[in-house]
């Protein structure tokens, strides 16, 4: 391991609590000391101490282009010339918000926000606003960003530490979240009630690792809302642009609400964002009663970003490319998985995908917390010492981008080949 990742690390852990501004880069998770990273570049990382790796995490789901793509940088530089923020409309927002409702179907009037976490937020206030009832119904490993309310049985590095509440959160506020399984409509049935204002859902769980939705499990949750009054809120952060250019919606073909997005829209840039039909955005202040404001919000660099992302990925070979390349790896690491004897699954929607350490399905929290955790901290380990970087965490999703070359494909496999080996030597002998 590098001496300058040790050494900063050292002095972060001074300065910021656990020495990182986001949990799950502490590698609290698996073990060890974070790399601090120097630069990156297409599909690779490079860390304090000049060390290379193949990354998996493109920044949790923003970098599906890869890394410094030309056409981003360009249009960041030239956007930081003109000024990084005026506190006024700028056109830019405009031609994204214009580009956002062209891609995302059920979207037809959208605020630009400076994060997912506060895209959900404002998506709730929304639909309290609209229905005038309280309650949220959640599903559990199902993370939403760092909403006080949103803050039960949450996936992502909570879920981790197994702490499925954070304190600081008043129970009268967590009182009107209900959260059941996912992937499970007779829950949902059974726990809805007339008071409920949302249901808010990761079309695809990204956060317990990756999840995809049972046949006809989105399509259950809208007439289950549309039966008794409540909305649908499709937590797109991750999903968006990236299971498919309109996403998750686009690819299973179910409508809701509310849409929020973030991470691929800022291509790599803080930005999120949330809309819906003209008629419930009409709710959103300044037009109507619901407040919501934002002093970078639509920021000019950000929007620069996001437009030259999007604008690559529309219209490109970009998403079936992934598709190709992603089942690739999907069959090279299940042949190894099973060459070498450890009870793995491969969960995988596009580019988004976990390895599971057990033998599955994992179709919920439940069955993702049977992962054997000391199983992949070794995996994970003895990928990063190959090169790799993966997820810092087992119930995270991985990422490819569009930079990782058949090529990257092949040495990962090779790589995770001689790690499942290792891993089969020390737990599954
Ligand atoms: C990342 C994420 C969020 C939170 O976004 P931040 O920008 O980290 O606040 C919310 N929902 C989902 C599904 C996410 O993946």
């Amino acid at each position: 391991m590098g001496k300058q990742s040790e050494s900063f690390f050292e002095r972060a852990k001074e300065v910021m609590p656990g020495g990182v501004n986001s949990p799950v880069r502490a590698f609290r998770g698996v073990g060890g000391t974070p790399r601090f990273i120097e630069q990156a570049q297409g599909s690779r990382l490079f860390d304090a101490d000049n060390l290379q790796y193949i990354d998996c995490v493109g920044s949790w789901g923003p970098m599906i282009l890869g890394h410094g793509h030309r056409y981003v940088v360009e249009a960041v530089k030239k956007a930081a010339t003109k000024g990084f923020s005026f506190g006024a409309p700028t056109i830019g927002e405009v031609e994204l918000a214009e580009m956002i409702i062209a891609a995302v179907p059920s979207i037809e009037m959208v605020r630009l926000v400076t994060s997912g976490t506060e895209a959900t937020m404002s998506a709730l206030r929304l639909a309290r606003a609209a229905t005038g009832r309280k309650k949220i119904m959640k599903f559990d490993g199902g993370y939403h960003g760092h909403v006080d309310s949103l803050l039960v049985k949450a996936g992502s590095g909570g879920a981790t530490f197994n702490v499925p509440d954070s304190a600081g959160v008043p129970e009268e506020v967590t009182k009107l979240t209900i959260s059941v399984p996912y992937n499970d409509l007779d829950a949902v049935r059974a726990a809805i009630d007339g008071e409920v204002a949302a249901i808010i859902v990761e079309p695809v769980a990204g956060n317990m690792g990756c999840v995809p939705p049972a046949e006809g499990f989105l399509q259950g949750l809208r007439k289950i809302c549309d039966d008794n009054g409540a909305l649908l809120i499709l937590d797109e952060v991750m999903t968006g642009f990236r299971v498919s250019y309109g996403g998750a919606q686009a690819l299973y073909g179910v409508r809701p609400d509310i849409t929020t997005l973030g991470k691929i829209i800022g291509g790599g840039m803080p930005i999120g964002a949330y809309g819906g039909s003209r008629k419930l955005m009409e709710l959103v202040s300044p037009l109507g009663p619901m407040y919501q404001a934002g002093t970078l919000a639509g920021n000019p660099v950000a929007v620069a970003a996001g437009k030259a992302t999007l604008g690559v990925l529309k219209n490109s070979s970009i998403y079936q490319d992934l598709e190709e390349r992603s089942a690739e790896f999907e069959a090279g690491v299940k042949a190894a998985a099973e060459k070498h004897g450890v009870p793995m699954t491969l969960n995988r929607v596009g580019s988004m995908w976990t390895m599971f350490f057990t033998e599955g399905p994992v179709t919920d929290w439940l069955s993702a917390d049977q992962s054997n955790r000391q199983a992949f901290g070794k995996f994970f380990h003895f990928m990063l010492a190959e090169g790799v970087y993966l997820p810092p965490s087992q119930l995270e999703a991985a990422f490819f981008s569009a930079a990782h070359a058949k090529k990257d494909i092949l040495q990962l496999i090779e790589r995770a080949d001689r790690a499942l080996k290792k891993v089969a030597w020390e737990f599954y002998s």
